[in-house]
């Protein structure tokens, strides 16, 4: 395999090639099939896209994930800064204001020129309520219809009642496409894309198992750039092939000793959305100290069921309802003994030395329960914690200096802890 290497550093290899041209070949096929007619729907992260793989010619676009990636080319600021001209409180999370200051500037400053406009909005509510309000902005704006799919939080695991209240939900938004595109919904079709994304997934979590190598073979950076394409790829073969490419050069790596921080010394993990606009200077910095964010709670979660680590798989009986059981995946909608069990799992899964808890000042959900979580972590495993200040896609909001001044102090804690 092929490897420009800089120890200490991101390594460009193959799998980060490939990467750049599937999102720029997906954000091309989108904007090209929304021109030449497919039913455009914009959805929320969690909102099960393979189902759209069921009809003929039904496209999805995911706002936060575009948003994302204007911050991590640099653009989040700009955009930002359209979407407060225009009277949005710089509170609200940057993903939203990013995307609306690029939805409403014509796609100006956006890598992708923006995204094609809508013909249905899909939200849910269970990672935040600030999503359902930001797609109600472009429904009022555009007049588009908006449908919310209402996903119950989890504090356990998902009970009957909430599994088929959200069965439901689907077959509704399935009529809905249906009524709106004069599509046929075909199950098989979404059968194929649910198995295509299930095998995916355990590809992903091979590729995030690496992290348990001494040292890591992987870094959360890697992860956070590598997870890209669940979002405008997802249920594809395109999907499977690269996460499957991806763990496939990373043992490869491993066993050939190439590692992303060879002299690690302290092993990391990092709770909340990724600094997107901070991964290269970071991850340098950091393994300029010996430092490795090897997991991070962001992206972990994903394909897994509440409060677990391996994933949940295709049984090949019924795509939806696979769908349906996952839709409490991500980590907003938990509470904090879920939190907790998935996050002590890894800890001692990967042998983490330190965690990191990164306050969002956009994300509230994701943060809202860290300072308990830090000291549930700080006294039941022992393990120095860290919180940090961060905004992960709105630079104007993070300080690097007094950022790494407690991320140094986290190494010494560590050190200290060692001396004991
Ligand atoms: S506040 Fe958090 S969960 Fe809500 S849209 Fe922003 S990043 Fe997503």
């Amino acid at each position: 395999m092929s490897s420009e290497k800089s120890p200490g550093k991101f390594q460009k290899n193959t799998s980060g090639k490939r990467l750049s041209g599937i999102i720029a070949n997906d954000y091309l096929t989108l904007h090209r099939r929304a021109s030449e007619g497919a039913f455009v729907v914009w959805i929320a992260i969690i909102v099960p896209a393979e189902l759209f793989n069921g009809f003929e010619n039904v496209v999805y676009a995911v706002p936060e994930s575009h948003a994302a990636l204007c911050a991590g080319k640099g653009a989040g600021r700009i955009l930002c800064e359209k979407a407060e001209g225009s009277g949005y409180s710089t509170d609200l999370c940057s993903y939203a204001r990013i995307d609306i200051g690029t939805a409403f500037d014509g796609g100006k400053d956006s890598p992708t020129f923006g995204l094609p406009r809508p013909n249905l909005l899909v939200s849910n509510n269970n990672n935040c309520s600030l999503l359902v309000k930001w797609f109600d902005v472009y429904h009022r704006a555009w007049n588009v219809p908006h449908l919310v799919l209402d996903i119950p939080f989890c504090y356990e695991d998902q009970k009957e009642s909430d599994f088929r209240y959200i069965m439901e939900q689907f077959g509704t938004l399935i009529r809905t496409i249906e009524e709106m595109s004069g599509q046929k919904f075909d199950i098989e079709k979404a059968r194929e894309s649910v198995k295509l994304s299930s095998e995916a997934l355990k590809e992903w979590k091979r590729f995030l198992s690496f992290a348990a190598h001494r040292p890591s073979g992987i870094t959360a950076f890697d992860s956070f750039v590598q997870m890209a394409p669940i979002l405008t790829s997802r249920g594809s073969r395109q999907l499977l092939d690269h996460y499957r490419m991806l763990a496939d050069e990373t043992e490869e790596q491993v066993k050939s000793g190439i590692f992303p921080v060879p002299d690690e010394k302290y092993r990391l993990l990092w709770d909340n959305i990724a600094p997107w606009h901070q991964l290269r200077k970071m991850s340098g910095r950091l393994a300029d100290l010996g430092a490795n964010i090897t997991s991070a709670s962001y992206t972990y979660c994903i394909g897994a069921l509440e409060g677990r680590y391996d994933p949940y798989m295709f049984d090949g009986g019924d795509p939806l309802a696979w769908l349906a059981r996952l839709q409490n995946f991500s980590v907003c909608p938990h509470g904090l003994n879920l939190r907790g069990k998935a996050m002590k799992e890894v800890i001692a899964k990967n042998a983490i030395d330190g965690v990191i808890f990164a306050s969002n000042r956009s994300c509230k959900v994701y943060s809202l329960m860290q300072m308990d979580q830090m000291r549930h972590i700080r006294e039941e495993l022992g393990i120095p914690c860290i919180m940090i200040d961060v905004d992960h896609a709105d630079v104007r909001k993070y300080s690097e200096e007094t950022a790494f001044t407690r991320l140094e102090a986290l190494l010494e804690m560590i050190e200290s802890r060692r001396a004991q």
